[in-house]
C-alpha cells in the first residue's frame, strides 16, 4: 500500500511550501488509496519554536489536508514526533557503528572551524577531513574512557559514485568526493535530519518520498543510508520549488511565505488549494492555440481537490519552476468569493475578518476613545483594511530624509521578524535597534505608528501590532519598504 509523509520541522509559522508538498502527497495517497502521514521533525533544538506544531495542524487542517497518522491522532507506527523518539535513533545508529559504515568523530567545534576556513582559503568545497576515521581503537576507546564529547558520522565510501532515480528526472548521479562525511548523532546525542529521517521514512514504512527539490543533495546521503542499513528505499519524487516573479526560491522578502498570513488576510482555503494545485502544472491546461481561442482559463485554472485527485498527474509536472504569483491568487481568490452563496460570503466574513474574537480584541484599544458606535470605523479601519498609505510627513520624522527612514524602517523590519509577538517583546527589539541606531523612541514609534495605521494617531501602538497580528503586520512593514 502506498504510504507518503509530510515531515514539517516546527521552527517558525507554517510556510506555504509545507503546504503545497502537503497537497501533493495528499494528492497522492488518495489517488493511490494510500496513507497520508504527518510527521514532526523536531530533533533541531537550535531553532525549536513552540508554537509553531500547533499552527502546522491549525494550518494544514484549515486548507482539509487531513493525516491518517500523525502526532495529534496517533497511529500504528508511531511516535510521529522525532523528539520522542531519539532512542530509536540512538540505537540505529549502533548498528552503523557496528558493521563499520559510521564513526565516532572527537573534533571540536573549534578545529572543524579552523579546518573549513583552511579549505575555504584554499577554495576548495569544505568537508570534513577524515581525521576520526583511521583513529586507532585504543585512541576511541581512551577517548571514550576520558569522557571526550563525539558526534558519529557516516562513512561515505571515498572512491565511485551513488545513483538513484528520481521519478521525474530520472537517474542521478553523484561521485562521492562530493558527499560529505555527514554528522548523523550530535554530541548530546540529538540525531541530524538525515538520520532521523531515514530510520522513520523506514520504520514508518513510506513508500514514496515526495518533498521539495531543495533535497536532493541530500538525497546521495539518504541512499548509503538505506544501504548501511540493508534496507529497500523508497521511491523519491523531487517537487520544483516555488518561486518569487523573479525566479528566485520563494522568499519572505518578496512574498508572504506564512500560511497564518493567508488564513488572517481573508484568502478562503480552497483558494489556496487550487492555486498551490497550479503549481506543480500537473493538471490538464490548454495548449497554446486553445489557450488563444478560450480568451479566458477560468474553465481550466478553476477545480477543487476532488478534481485534483481525479485528474492530477504527477508525470505531468513541468520542473521549470513554478511562479507564485500573489495577483493570480488574488485573482482566484475573489472568483471563489463571488461564486460563494451570500449566506456564505457573510459566514466567510465572520469567520475571518468580522469574527467574534477580533472584535473582542480591538474593543478595548478604543472603548475609552470613542464619543458614538460610530466612530468605530474611524478609529479602527487600519485593522480592517489590506492596505493603508500613510503621507510622507507623516512617515519621515521632522529631522530626518526619507531615504534614512527607509533604511530604518527595513532594520526595523529585520529585528521585528526574530521576535515574539507580545508588547514586551515587541519594546524590548525597539528599543534594542533604538540604541544601535541613535533614533529616538518617539521617531521610532511614530514611524512604525505610520507604516501600521497609515496615521499620526492610533490606538496603543504595541497593542494594535498585537492584535493585527505578527504575519500581517510584517507583511505591512515590507510592502511599505518596498
Ligand atoms: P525561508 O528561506 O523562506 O526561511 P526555508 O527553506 O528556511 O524558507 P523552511 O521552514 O525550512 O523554510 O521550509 C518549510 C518547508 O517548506 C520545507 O519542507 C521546505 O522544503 C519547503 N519549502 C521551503 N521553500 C520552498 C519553496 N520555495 N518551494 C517549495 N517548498 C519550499
Ligand atoms: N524536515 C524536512 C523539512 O523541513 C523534511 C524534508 C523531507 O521531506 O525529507 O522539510
Amino acid at each position: 500500500p502506498t504510504r507518503v509523509r509530510i515531515a514539517p520541522s516546527p521552527t517558525g509559522d507554517p510556510h506555504v511550501g509545507t503546504a503545497y508538498i502537503g497537497l501533493l502527497n495528499y494528492i497522492f495517497a488518495r489517488q493511490r488509496g494510500g496513507q497520508f502521514i504527518l510527521r514532526i521533525e523536531d530533533t533541531d533544538r537550535t531553532r525549536f519554536v513552540p508554537t509553531s506544531e500547533q499552527m502546522i495542524f491549525d494550518s494544514l487542517r484549515w486548507l482539509g489536508l487531513d493525516w491518517n497518522e500523525g502526532p495529534d491522532v496517533g497511529g500504528p507506527y508511531g511516535p510521529y514526533r522525532q523528539s520522542e523518539r531519539t532512542e530509536i535513533y540512538r540505537e540505529h545508529v549502533q548498528t552503523l557503528l557496528n558493521n563499520g559504515t559510521a564513526y565516532r568523530c572527537f573534533c571540536t567545534p573549534e578545529e572543524l572551524e579552523t579546518k573549513r576556513k583552511a579549505q575555504m582559503a584554499a577554495k576548495v568545497a569544505p568537508k570534513y577531513d577524515r581525521t576520526c576515521k583511521y583513529l586507532p581503537k585504543e585512541t576511541v576507546e581512551e577517548n571514550i574512557a576520558a569522557g571526550k564529547p563525539f558526534t558519529i558520522r557516516m562513512a561515505v565510501p571515498e572512491d565511485g559514485s551513488t545513483t538513484f532515480r528520481d521519478e521525474l528526472r530520472g537517474e542521478i548521479v553523484i561521485d562521492h568526493n562530493n558527499v560529505d562525511d555527514q554528522v548523523l548523532l550530535k554530541s548530546d546525542g540529538f540525531p541530524t535530519y538525515h538520520l532521523a529521517n531515514v530510520v522513520d521514512d523506514h520504520l514508518m514504512q513510506i513508500t514514496d518520498v515526495i518533498r521539495a527539490e531543495e533535497w536532493i543533495s541530500s538525497t546521495p546521503k539518504h541512499v548509503l543510508l538505506y544501504a548501511s542499513f540493508g534496507w529497500e528505499r523508497p521511491k523519491f519524487w523531487h517537487m520544483p520549488l516555488l518561486r518569487n516573479i523573479d525566479k528566485s526560491k520563494i522568499s519572505k522578502r518578496k512574498n508572504p511565505v506564512s500560511l497564518i498570513y493567508y488564513r488572517e488576510s481573508g484568502f478562503l482555503p480552497q483558494a489556496v488549494i487550487n492555486f498551490l494545485g497550479l503549481m506543480g502544472g500537473g493538471m490538464p491546461t490548454l495548449n497554446p492555440i486553445e489557450a488563444a481561442n478560450a480568451g479566458s482559463t477560468k474553465e481550466i485554472d478553476i477545480f477543487s481537490v476532488a478534481q485534483m485527485v481525479e485528474k492530477f498527474e504527477f508525470q505531468r509536472i513541468s520542473l521549470g519552476g513554478p511562479v507564485f504569483d500573489l495577483v493570480k491568487l488574488k485573482w482566484l481568490n475573489g472568483e471563489y468569493l463571488r461564486a460563494l452563496p451570500q449566506e456564505e460570503f457573510v459566514a466567510a466574513l465572520k469567520q475571518t475578518i468580522l469574527s467574534d474574537s477580533y472584535i473582542r480584541a480591538i474593543a478595548p484599544l478604543v472603548q475609552t476613545r470613542l464619543e458614538t458606535l460610530g466612530q468605530w470605523g474611524d478609529l479602527t479601519d487600519f485593522f480592517f483594511r489590506d492596505n493603508v498609505a500613510p503621507p510622507v510627513d507623516v512617515w519621515v520624522p521632522k529631522k530626518r530624509t526619507p531615504e534614512e527612514t527607509l533604511a530604518f524602517a527595513a532594520e526595523m523590519l529585520t529585528s521585528l521578524e526574530g521576535t515574539d509577538w507580545t508588547t514586551e517583546a515587541l519594546d524590548a527589539a525597539l528599543r534594542a535597534l533604538l540604541t544601535a541606531k541613535e533614533w529616538s523612541v518617539k521617531e521610532a514609534f511614530m514611524l512604525l505608528r505610520a507604516i501600521l495605521t497609515g496615521s499620526a494617531q492610533s490606538p496603543p501602538l504595541l497593542e494594535s501590532l498585537v492584535v493585527f497580528g505578527k504575519a500581517r503586520s510584517i507583511d505591512r512593514i515590507r510592502r511599505f519598504i518596498d
